[in-house]
């Protein structure tokens, strides 16, 4: 069934999402492109569980993910699916390693503490372990938003403009560290995004517009 979702705004429902089909291949890369306003986030949101589909149904990994209660699905993203959201949502209160390892503790991995760390040299934090959110720049939290996804190794990644604060070389470290996921597991890639270099690289791009699918394939005309 189609998917749609509306949102509640200060003058009434909104439609954010209207008639979108889509099916992501395992291991395949998907990028999401558009003008601002156009549901990409929203549609991310949808896809990972944490927006409610008001219509239509959302699969993942075989399961019907309108059909789980708060906590199954909860549990379904911690175990399968990394997102790096739009504005970040590190937890204030917690250092950048606190924030990276907590949700590998959650997961059961024994040794979270000194892989939190292995993910945070890899973005390039190592001199940044103890810091936390406040004490970091856009791009710094940026990094740790996203070595906190990939950390356990997610077989479904969700990427909210994940190199939107970056400059080059760690723009280019972090796409590294996305297609690196695939690589090492097949991970499966869904990345919005307006730099042209990412949406080159992913297998399929879907263009949004107004809520709804208006084009696919259409890698070089990127943002
Ligand atoms: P950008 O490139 O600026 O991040 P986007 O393509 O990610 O844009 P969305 O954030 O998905 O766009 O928003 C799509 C539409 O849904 C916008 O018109 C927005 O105003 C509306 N919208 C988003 N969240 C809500 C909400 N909680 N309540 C009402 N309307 C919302
Ligand atoms: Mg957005």
């Amino acid at each position: 069934r189609d998917a749609c979702l509306t949102l509640q705004g200060n003058a009434g429902p909104v439609e954010v999402l209207r008639d979108i089909t889509l099916s992501v291949a395992g291991g395949e890369t998907l990028g999401l492109v558009g003008p601002s306003g156009s549901g990409k986030s929203s549609l991310l949101m949808l896809m990972g569980g944490l927006e409610r589909a008001t219509g239509g149904q959302v699969t993942a990994l075989g399961r019907d993910l309108t059909a789980l209660d708060e906590d199954a699905l909860a549990r379904f993203r911690l175990g399968n699916m990394g997102v790096v959201f739009q504005s970040f949502h590190l937890i204030p209160t917690m250092t950048a390693i606190e924030n990276v390892a907590t949700p590998l503790e959650l997961a059961g991995h024994a040794d979270a503490f000194a892989q939190a760390e292995a993910q945070l040299r890899r973005v390039g934090l190592g001199q940044r372990l103890e810091h936390y959110p406040s004490q970091m720049s856009g791009g710094e939290q940026q990094r740790v938003a996203l070595a906190r996804a990939v950390a356990p190794r997610p077989a479904i990644l969700l990427a909210d403009e994940p190199t939107g604060n970056l400059d080059g070389v760690n723009g280019q470290a972090i796409m590294d560290l996305l297609f690196g996921l695939r690589e090492e597991h097949g991970a499966t890639l869904i990345l919005v995004t307006h730099a042209p270099e990412l949406a080159a690289r992913c297998d399929r791009v879907l263009r949004l517009a107004d809520g709804r699918i208006a084009g696919e394939d259409l890698r070089s005309a990127a943002e």
